[in-house]
């Protein structure tokens, strides 16, 4: 059985961009409101008395887009200052990167995750939505100043979507020749989306594979890492190829990781609601960490029967209706 040291923590499900795979703008979202985040002090004490002491010691922070939750810097600091924090990251879209970088790297934030599906400023354009002036530039220069900054390892997730920006795939791998950057595919999801795209789903890892071995040749990489991606790399470059592929394999054994809704809900699976419990409401009614603490131990020890592939209505067609921005993908 796998060790779930890895809480994936989302900050808000807000967002600045529309992408269309994950908050699609015909879509009406019922936002969580204000008072119904979970508290920077409520989610410190939940680390410190409930995480913490079953064994989490790797945090990531997403969204929505985490970088619109006011005070994030802050937050970064308080985290990577607690002993027990052995890994701290980000996943965000980088439109806010080029302002923030500096003082999120300063707070003690190392690893950075950003969403980049497209090089091309149409494409990118058409994939988060129309905001009158294109957003591409600034999320590119957010990208370089994480870069310039030091953010190491530096990781581009790549969302392919069929017929979108599945023409990019060289492009993007070539990123990664002469900047020690990952690049990341991921199959599209059906979530929260299920009437798009619908003529074909989500190109297969492996055919995105193929397509770059074709050109350059690809080789298993050494850097596995622990979590789902399957790591290649084009012999010589200086970054690698990481593979997502949870719609063609199914690695729900590898799994080390819970996610925590910015409302408090603690989903032990990302497709799967089994078992689910609000933190939040019950910090607020008052029950006691330690006995949070033994709910959360109790819900991991099931974790292992509650995954990706068992999902709730246990077909493969299921249909999901919270978005990745409100699950925190
Ligand atoms: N806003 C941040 C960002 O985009 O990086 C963080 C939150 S976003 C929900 C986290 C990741 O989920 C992004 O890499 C995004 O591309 C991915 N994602 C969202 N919807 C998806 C879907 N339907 N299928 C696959 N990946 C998805
Ligand atoms: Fe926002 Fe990220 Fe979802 Fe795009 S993928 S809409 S950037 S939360």
């Amino acid at each position: 059985m796998n060790r779930v040291d890895y809480l994936r923590i989302s900050l808000i499900d807000r967002c600045n961009f529309r992408c269309q795979y994950c908050m699609p703008e015909e879509t009406e979202l019922d936002y969580i409101l204000r008072q119904e985040l979970l508290t920077y002090d409520e989610l410190l004490i939940l680390l410190k008395e409930v995480f913490i002491p079953l064994g989490f010691s790797k945090f990531r922070l997403t969204g929505g887009e985490p970088l619109l939750r006011p005070r994030v810097v802050e937050l970064v600091r308080e985290i990577a200052s607690l002993p027990q924090t052995q890994d701290l990251s980000m996943t965000t879209n980088g439109f806010l990167l080029k302002s923030m970088a500096h003082d999120l790297y300063q707070a003690g934030l190392r690893r950075i995750n950003i969403s980049l599906d497209s090089l091309n400023q149409e494409t990118f354009d058409q994939i988060i939505g129309t905001f009158g002036r294109s957003r591409w530039q600034q999320t590119w220069e957010g990208i370089q100043t994480a870069y310039q900054v030091g953010f190491d390892p530096l990781k581009l997730n790549v969302v392919m979507i069929p017929g979108v920006n599945e023409n990019e795939i060289e492009d993007l791998a070539q990123l990664t020749i002469d900047r020690r950057w990952h690049v990341r595919f991921i199959e599209f999801m059906p979530i929260g989306n299920a009437q798009l795209f619908s003529h074909r789903a989500w190109v297969p890892s492996e055919e995105i594979r193929q397509r770059i071995r074709q050109k350059w040749g690809l080789i298993e990489s050494s850097i596995q890492g622990n979590g789902p991606a399957d790591v290649f790399q084009i012999p010589g470059a200086k970054g690698t190829l990481g593979f997502i592929s949870q719609m063609s394999e199914c690695f729900c054994d590898r799994c080390n990781r819970m996610r925590l809704a910015a409302d408090g809900w603690l989903r032990p699976c990302l497709l799967n609601e089994t078992g689910q419990i609000n933190l939040k409401i019950a910090l607020r009614q008052g029950i006691k960490t330690s006995e949070l603490r033994e709910q959360v131990k109790q819900l991991l020890e099931i974790k292992p029967e509650i995954n990706f592939k068992q999902r709730e209505s246990g077909t493969e067609n299921a249909v999901y209706n919270r978005t990745m921005s409100q699950i925190g993908g």
